[in-house]
């Protein structure tokens, strides 16, 4: 693994969903000749199990493509366990921002389906069961974690410190990508206080990578100006403060039949190397970069308060 000079503004691209969530291998594949044009080097966050008991390892053309992109310079980190029924615990409220949906309606409603099973125990079973998928399918254990939809608590950072995962990439600094993909492009509001725009622990045993945010999903045509341009604002911010910008996107758009994805991805990649040279790294090479003290980790004030989500049981 080659170093990150250290002067350099690291650039990393996050990719969700590929796996069982979306096991079309053909839109992964896409994705990832995407990437290859653009010279960029991503970690995708895959779904160990999906719908019918489809399981990753048990597919090999599945596990010949990860391998083949891991050779190719990418990696793979765990995103859940099947990204389903609330697995690992309330949906926070950003994702009811893209909806419209009634959070509170709806966070009670999980509760009242799934509340008992928010546990660190059963989290901490479904994360070994997701761990040894993942490391049959790729041959070695993930190093990060993100949950599907975002769920985080207590419970679960403590289930994450457990299995022995140290990082997470669970919180997002801009919500206003979420009310792009809502179509709400005035009054997003700005920055989430209590999200630290830069690596921090999040517990005594956990570091979360926080996402800046996802500009590239359900982009209208005539809005791929305004996706990129929030994009870049946040660059601005975000390498004012630190060199770390973490950004998500998702396999099923960049690999997805609709061009724009892409456009605004390619515009955000090229303003990232001309306004700021950066380098683009994967998750795998940040956490090296971290673990040999070139990436500082901050300890924020007041960080028990992970605020806006259900944080019960
Ligand atoms: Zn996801």
């Amino acid at each position: 693994m080659t170093q990150t000079d250290a002067s350099h503004k690291r650039f990393v691209v996050t990719v969700d969903d590929p796996g069982g969530l979306v096991q079309d291998l053909g839109i992964f594949q896409k994705t990832l000749d995407f990437f290859a044009e653009e010279e960029v080097t991503a970690s995708s966050f895959v779904v160990p199990t999906g719908n019918d008991g489809w399981q990753l390892d048990q597919h090999q053309e599945w596990v010949d493509a990860l391998r083949n992109a891991e050779q190719q310079g990418h990696d793979f980190q765990l995103h859940g366990l099947d990204h389903s029924h609330c697995e690992f615990g309330a949906h926070p409220a950003l994702m009811s921002i893209m909806g419209g949906a009634d959070y509170e309606t709806r966070l009670k409603a999980d509760i009242a389906q799934f509340g008992h099973l928010w546990r660190r125990d059963l989290f901490a079973r479904k994360l070994q069961t997701a761990l040894s998928i993942f490391e049959k399918a790729v041959g070695h254990r993930p190093l990060a974690f993100r949950t599907g939809a975002l769920s985080q608590s207590r419970q679960l950072y403590q289930a994450v410190a457990e299995v022995g995962l140290r990082y997470v990439s669970n919180r997002v600094i801009d919500p206003r990508g979420w009310h792009y993909i809502g179509g709400n492009y005035q009054d997003c509001g700005d920055w989430e206080p209590e999200v630290p725009p830069r690596p921090y622990w999040l517990t005594d045993e956990v570091v979360d990578l926080p996402i800046s945010s996802e500009y590239a999903w359900r982009v209208p045509p005539e809005k791929i100006e305004k996706h990129v341009s929030l994009a870049v604002e946040d660059m601005r911010r975000i390498y004012s403060l630190c060199d770390v910008f973490i950004l998500v996107c998702h396999v099923q758009e960049v690999g997805g039949d609709l061009p724009y994805p892409q456009q605004v991805l390619r515009s955000i990649f090229a303003t990232a190397r001309k306004d700021f040279q950066v380098q683009f790294i994967t998750l795998r090479q940040l956490i090296a970069d971290i673990e040999s003290d070139l990436v500082p980790v901050i300890t924020p004030e007041g960080r028990e308060s992970y605020g806006g989500y259900y944080n019960g049981h």
